[in-house]
């Protein structure tokens, strides 16, 4: 599933394409996305400018001329691929856009889950999303009020867009493994120091993310129509990228403990039971001692 850091990657992508072209047709192919935007839609895309292509959490916004905007969805295995009106579609095309000077967007999706809308002039409200993680709205304070309001585990928390908008399954292991917190341990027992260091993991492997690398790993693209794509980094092992994330029975890269998987709220987390402790009251008296 793309993750933040690739999603912020297609929208650069996307935005260096289009950004000050004028839509020509949006065309949606499958059932599921013309269920998501009919002709009526359709039509009211045709013809604007496209003035700004934007992302908040995992949306991406394409905002038009007069006010009106597309709202996209990746969802699990969505990707863009852009070539030129004319040449042949890529495999799994289910939106294309096409603009009046002959550059041609696809949204390609092996699985069909992917979501375009359009939404008339003050048409759209983005729902309740926590801080951008790299942003300075993503406060160690303000982290830490939240949590304190919280009950459960730690990890399925990381995962409510509320509580920080854009940290996905991936990301949340490897902060949790950055910061040496159990991914069960319990949110509202953290201590101030423990929510600093996972306020500080979370922006450090979101900014390290390679994710060039791994974007369109597994949408089923075309590689060779896309510039963009990198056809050789996406045969890297996933194992070798992440810290803990899908390493279950290896080593851990910090203290060489066998990793674990812990499975929360239908996700699997992944962990090192030696570096990440779950009860933070023996890790606050470890922390006090030093
Ligand atoms: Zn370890």
């Amino acid at each position: 599933m793309p993750e933040l850091p690739e999603v912020e990657f297609a929208v650069t992508r996307l935005r260096d394409a289009v950004a000050g072209r004028v839509i020509a047709s949006l065309e949606p192919f499958h059932p599921a996305q013309q269920a998501h935007l009919p002709p009526a839609d359709q039509r009211a895309a045709t013809g604007c400018t496209i003035e700004r292509v934007e992302r908040r959490a995992k949306i991406q916004l394409i905002a038009l001329s007069g006010g009106a905007l597309l709202e996209v969805h990746f969802r699990m295995t969505g990707d863009w691929v852009f070539t030129r009106v004319g040449d042949p579609p890529p495999r799994h095309e289910r939106v294309r856009l096409e603009t009046t000077d002959g550059v041609r967007v696809s949204l390609v999706d092996s699985r069909a889950f992917c979501v375009v809308r359009f939404h008339a002039p003050g048409a759209f409200a983005l729902p309740d999303l926590g801080p951008e993680p790299l942003t300075d709205a993503f406060t160690v304070d303000g982290l830490c009020e939240a949590l304190a309001r919280r009950r459960g585990p730690i990890k399925p928390a990381l995962l409510d867009q509320k509580l920080v908008a854009g940290v996905g399954n991936i990301y949340a292991s490897e902060a949790l493994w950055e910061a040496r917190i159990h991914p069960a341990a319990a949110t509202n027992r953290l201590s101030r120091a423990r929510v600093a260091r996972l306020r500080d993991a979370v922006r450090l492997v979101l900014e390290t993310a390679p994710a060039e690398r791994y974007y369109g790993r597994d949408t089923g693209n075309d590689a060779g129509t896309d510039p963009g794509h990198d056809a050789a980094a996406d045969a890297a092992p996933e194992q070798e990228r992440w810290r803990v994330y899908g390493r279950e029975g290896e080593p851990c890269r910090r203290c060489g403990a066998t990793l674990k998987r812990l499975p929360q709220a239908g996700r699997s987390s992944f962990y090192c039971p030696r570096c990440q402790r779950r009860d933070p009251q023996r890790e606050s008296q470890r922390e006090a001692r030093r």
